[in-house]
């Protein structure tokens, strides 16, 4: 590893930031021998705060109903061929009863901007979760909402909210989405989560079309100064459906890669091996673990809709990304050193 890379790793590790050009030359500049390091600092670092402890959610696809049209998405509006559904509050609340029972305690509802799911829907709901499962999380995923909304559902029993920033440079942002979406909107929503008291996420993908180790250096920056609770990152792939049907995929190893550089800006953060990355390789989601993520959400809806929630081609669905194989993913983080708790797994504020 080339002398000025591995003292970024080392300051990156003391001080938790770096300089955007820093970042930059750290994703540019990257090796194996460098993300190895990476690897054994952030493992260190999230061992110092929350053991070898993995948190599991379920994950429940609620919607696959959008209003939106993010270019990447096989979910977006002009997809004709996206077998739309939604679940009902009968069915969902089925989901929360059968992930308790596995020893689920956190659920993610998550879901298109669908408008069925108004205030009044959703914080009915979220009261009835939390009325049969008191000692449970819940974390929301619908997109932007305007703040009242968002203040409604926290007060009904939100705790967590994921929404990924998507790209922290507003020009890339405006590439990967249509011109009814803004970059402004999507900060001042993210903004609006923190100032409401949830445990806030962002994220972005890895590899989508246009990103550059400029935009991803942004990214980096704008964790460590907007500081979220949680951190969504996962590999791009294309939906055959959408407009970027022939870019090419992320990597797993960038990825594996930018896993660490968070863990080492911000600690303390749940940083999930996604869905995504359990997509790409067979042993992704452990791979990510071992990069430095502590979160898995195995998916929780209902057999009969998982293939329609078609956000990329060829989306893990079954097997071990299956909640009901909880028992199984448990002995895959146990393989290598881990240990998957039943614990609703807030985030542990050391600032
Ligand atoms: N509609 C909500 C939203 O956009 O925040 C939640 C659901 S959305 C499908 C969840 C995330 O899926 C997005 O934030 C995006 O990063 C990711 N996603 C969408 N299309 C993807 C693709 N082709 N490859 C990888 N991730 C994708
Ligand atoms: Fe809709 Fe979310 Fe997909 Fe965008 S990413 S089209 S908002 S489901």
């Amino acid at each position: 590893m080339n002398g000025s890379i591995s003292s970024l790793i080392d300051r990156l590790a003391a001080a938790h930031r770096l300089e955007h050009g820093e970042y930059k030359a750290l994703i540019d500049g990257r090796t194996p021998e460098a993300a190895e390091r990476l690897a054994a600092l952030a493992s260190e670092a999230r061992k110092r705060i929350y053991g070898n402890k993995i948190y599991i959610r379920g994950l429940i696809e609620i919607s696959s109903i959008c209003k939106n049209d993010c270019l990447y998405c096989g979910l977006r509006r002009s997809n004709r061929s996206c077998q739309r559904y939604r679940l009902d509050a009968d069915k969902i609340l089925s989901c929360c009863r059968e992930g308790y029972a596995l020893g689920f305690r956190t659920f993610v509802l998550q879901g298109g901007e669908d408008a069925y799911f108004t205030d009044g829907r959703l914080c009915g709901l979220l009261r009835a979760i939390k009325r049969e499962h008191p000692d449970c999380a819940v974390t929301l995923s619908f997109g932007e909402r305007s703040r009242e909304s968002y203040e409604r559902l926290r007060e009904a029993g939100a705790d967590r909210y994921l929404l990924r920033h998507e790209t922290a440079d507003a020009a890339h942002y405006a590439k990967l989405h249509p011109a009814s979406m803004s970059f402004e909107n999507r900060m001042r929503c993210l903004n609006d989560l923190k100032a409401l008291g949830y445990q806030v996420g962002c994220g972005f993908m890895v590899g989508s079309p246009r990103q550059t180790s400029e935009t991803l250096a942004s990214d980096l920056k704008f964790v460590e100064a907007f500081q979220p609770d949680m951190c969504g990152i996962g590999p791009f792939i294309p939906q055959s459906e959408t407009p970027f049907r022939a870019e090419k995929a992320g990597s797993l190893e960038l990825t594996c890669y930018l896993l660490s550089i968070l863990r080492l800006i911000r600690p303390n953060l749940l940083l999930p091996a996604t869905t995504a990355l359990g997509s790409v390789h067979p042993f992704g989601r452990e791979m990510g673990i071992q990069a430095g993520a502590n979160v898995v959400m195995p998916n929780l809806s209902p057999q009969a809709v998982r293939k329609k929630y078609a956000l990329y081609d060829n989306k893990v669905t079954d097997g071990d990304e299956s909640a009901q194989c909880v028992a199984s993913l448990a002995a895959r983080m146990a393989a290598i050193g881990y240990e998957a708790v039943i614990d609703r797994g807030d985030v542990i504020r050391s600032d």
